[in-house]
């Protein structure tokens, strides 16, 4: 009883492509509806039935959107300053290798 109930309660969150596959459940990473969620065709784009659908019909609020984007900016500003630390930290140690 209490798996059937599990069971409907997974048949409700999750979706069928036309396929007959579950959907993945994935995340949008655009600008415009960056971390909203959708479900699409699991099969590769040239197999893919052509399936994607929003899971929330609504998009995030503007001020969200625009948080999450300043946020992923200074992200990607840190992972170029911690490459750069890194080369210097590689060449410290290459000098250092050779004393
Ligand atoms: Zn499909």
């Amino acid at each position: 009883m209490l798996e059937g109930s599990i069971n409907s309660l997974e048949t409700l969150n999750s979706r069928r492509c036309y396929c007959g596959f579950n959907a993945l459940n994935l995340m949008a990473w655009t600008d415009l509806n960056v971390g909203r969620r959708f479900h699409k065709c699991p099969r590769p784009k040239v197999n893919s039935c052509g399936y994607w659908e929003w899971q929330d019909k609504q998009q995030l609020p503007l001020r969200a959107v625009a948080v999450i984007l300043e946020l992923i900016g200074k992200l990607d500003n840190m992972k170029v300053e911690r490459n750069k630390l890194k080369s210097i930290v590689d060449g410290m140690e290459r000098v250092k290798g050779m004393i």
